[in-house]
């Protein structure tokens, strides 16, 4: 069988992670602080990390830290995963769905635009694909508008947006490191940002608001002696999921991201010729794809989905759009352009052990569907 995703860990990894099971504690400790500093020298940028143990934990303890509360709305792409939807409404606020662009299946500013209102605080624009196309309009948009921009970079660890890696400019952003993303950490998520405010709210909110408990517990100690002013969850990471990040942080330049961008350019050769089919645009020069979603434009989908999987492939579909559930409009107000992707959508397998046989076999079985009548 030919996975859609796959966590795929190495012999290095297993040993980073074994070290860690045989200490006598394995819950936030050094180790979760070692990985903040490397990932914060690997961003770059003069930027600070605070590790948590999801993605949408990152984006819901981001949204509670620059202040989101009951009434305030945020906008938003209706294609991205339901955890950005559910990370915004966690804090009270209102993720307002917007309309995406066809080309790119991200936000669409003229949609954003059309959906601002007195209460409008934040942007959350969504690196799709993990490519974050003009980044620049979005941070411009907010500007002229006030809001603040939290960016969720779930698919866009280890990308570069003009030269400069996702992470190490902006307001705040956040990642995911959970199975099957560009890095793993077993599951795990990280707030980054220049904020300072921002981090040490995070901080505190990740250990439930307990003040200052995140350095006691760098140490490998924890506070006895506290007070709480704000609203905390249990959010951290452990030291366990912090040694494999660490690993496969270690590992990505050289083993996990070659393979990924190149899978990635094969489909696209391979594809490019196929009249009903179309890709998002992307830049290969700079994206690392975390998901290989295209566009089946002669209403197939479903007969290309029944061969592959006739053929043991998995494929799957990024995403049903927001908008379109029952927790988030039930499909009112429409936004075509997602609702017309919705029905185009089907993502090939990608993960760094797909080999360019498996790609090739791929792409021939989609050819065939298409041109049988
Ligand atoms: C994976 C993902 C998340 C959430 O990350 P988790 O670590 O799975 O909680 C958020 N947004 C998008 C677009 C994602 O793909």
């Amino acid at each position: 069988m030919i996975r859609l995703s796959k966590s795929v860990l190495s012999e290095a990894d297993f040993q980073a992670v074994d070290q860690v099971l045989r200490r006598e504690f394995l819950g936030m400790g050094p180790e979760v602080r070692e990985f903040e500093n490397e990932l914060a020298t690997y961003i770059s940028g003069d930027v600070q990390v605070v590790c948590v143990n999801t993605g949408t934990a990152a984006l819901h303890l981001a949204a509670q830290a620059i202040g989101l509360k009951t009434g305030d709305e945020v906008l938003i792409p209706s294609l991205t995963y339901v955890a950005s939807f559910q990370a915004i409404q966690a804090t009270g606020a209102t993720p307002i769905p917007c309309d995406v662009n066809l080309e790119t299946g991200l936000l669409d500013l003229d949609s954003a635009q059309s959906k601002l209102t007195r209460n409008t605080k934040a942007l959350m624009p969504v690196h799709y694909a993990s490519y974050p196309g003009d980044l620049n309009s979005y941070y411009q948009f907010a500007e002229k508008h006030g809001l603040r921009v939290i960016e969720d970079a779930a698919h866009a660890f280890g990308c570069l947006y003009r030269g400069l890696r996702i992470g190490s400019f902006g307001d705040v952003v956040c990642f995911s490191f959970d199975g099957i993303k560009n890095i793993t950490a077993g599951e795990g998520g990280a707030v980054v940002t220049k904020d300072r405010t921002v981090v040490e709210k995070v901080k505190d909110a990740r250990l439930l608001g307990v003040q200052n408990d995140s350095e006691a517990r760098y140490r490998g100690e924890r506070s006895w002696s506290f007070d709480v002013v704000e609203q905390g969850w249990r959010y951290h990471m452990s030291d366990i999921m912090a040694a494999l990040g660490r690993s496969q942080l270690k590992r990505f330049e050289r083993d996990l991201k070659p393979v990924r961008v190149r899978m990635a350019k094969a489909y696209r050769e391979n594809l490019s010729d196929c009249e009903q089919i179309k890709l998002f645009q992307t830049n290969p020069e700079e994206v690392v794809p975390h998901i290989m979603p295209i566009r089946i434009q002669n209403g197939k989908k479903t007969e290309v989905q029944n061969a592959l999987k006739d053929a043991d492939i998995q494929t799957g579909v990024h995403y049903v759009p927001n908008h379109l559930l029952s927790l988030f409009g039930s499909g009112r107000p429409r936004l075509p352009n997602s609702e017309l992707l919705f029905g185009e959508l089907l993502t090939l397998p990608l993960h760094p052990d797909v080999t360019e046989t498996q790609v090739k076999k791929i792409c021939e079985i989609i050819r065939t569907t298409l041109k049988r009548g």
